[in-house]
């Protein structure tokens, strides 16, 4: 942050758990780095993403650690009201870097508050996206997909890892009972759930993705229905125009947070069950704090 570099300076990308490897104490934050990078490695994450340790000690212990979606005010709150020693969250704070974390800006002040507290902040964000188990295997289960899941995105140097992910519901279901099911399996927000398409059309090939999966559109053509968050007029518009005229995906719309809620409680679980196979006890909790943008809705009345 000294300022004298033209460009924004971005945060420094971990390299692999090795940064994390020193044998400070068994329960360091160090240590439980070293597990989530083994879990979710940062070498995984796209190149334009901010992964990795935002602030804390890595030689200080750990015990307590918050699972969240969104590092924002509320949830470093919470964080701090129940004496977490880390926050993992899954959106970066300073995506796009930054040149100050002043206390009076919204970010600086939140840094500043788990500074305080000795509460340190990790990202693990598209690297938990193409991870296997990642976060759209979370939300797949989550809507009701119990068999095998395939990436709708393989990665180039693992296709058995990859954004999105696509599988086949037990049983055909009309879509509008699919998208009852998936409202009752996410988390509930503001704006529920958006479905576009003929709500008694027979859905069985069902893809997913986690967060803003409208790059994906092209890639769940193949599919019945495709859940995913953040999608615009255009793209659904015609994907459900050419979808009715030579087939394609009915849609639906949920929350970019609920999406990602889901693999809160299975990245919880994977790490506290790794690290206390290596002797490392550490309670977890998941963030149930709803930090969707959208907070209400309003429709106008006949
Ligand atoms: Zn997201």
């Amino acid at each position: 942050m000294s300022g004298l570099s033209a460009a924004p300076p971005a945060l420094a990308r971990p390299r692999r758990s090795s940064r994390y490897s020193s044998r400070v104490s068994p329960s360091a934050l160090s240590a439980v780095l070293a597990e989530l990078e083994s879990m979710y490695d940062p070498a995984w994450a796209e190149s334009w993403d901010a992964v990795g340790l935002v602030c804390g000690d890595p030689a200080l212990p750990v015990r307590k650690i918050l699972f969240a979606v969104d590092p924002v005010a509320a949830v470093a709150e919470e964080a701090v009201a129940w004496g977490a020693d880390l926050l993992v969250t899954h959106h970066p704070l300073y995506l796009r870097g930054t040149t100050t974390v002043a206390a009076d800006t919204a970010k600086g002040a939140l840094i500043h508050r788990l500074i305080k507290n000795d509460v340190a902040l990790y990202t693990a964000h598209t690297n938990a996206d193409v991870a296997r188990p990642g976060v759209s295997d979370a939300l797949a289960r989550a809507v009701g997909l119990t068999g095998e899941l395939r990436p709708l995105q393989p990665s180039p140097d693992d296709p058995a890892r990859g954004l999105g992910r696509v599988g086949e519901l037990e049983m055909p279901v009309t879509l509008r009972e699919f998208a009852a099911r998936a409202a009752r399996g996410l988390p509930r927000t503001a704006g529920g759930l958006r479905v576009a398409g003929d709500p008694s059309r027979v859905v069985r090939t069902v893809a997913v993705s986690g967060g803003a999966g409208d790059s994906l559109l092209g890639r769940a053509r193949a599919a019945d229905v495709f859940l995913t968050a953040d999608l615009r007029h255009h793209p659904a518009s015609e994907t459900v125009e050419s979808g009715a005229f030579a087939g394609g995906p009915a849609l639906v719309d949920a929350a970019h947070w609920a999406t990602e809620w889901p693999w809160l409680r299975e990245a919880a679980l994977l790490l506290s069950s790794s690290l206390a196979a290596k002797g490392i006890i550490v309670e977890t909790r998941v963030s149930e704090t709803v930090t969707d943008a959208w907070t209400t809705t309003a429709q106008c009345e006949d």
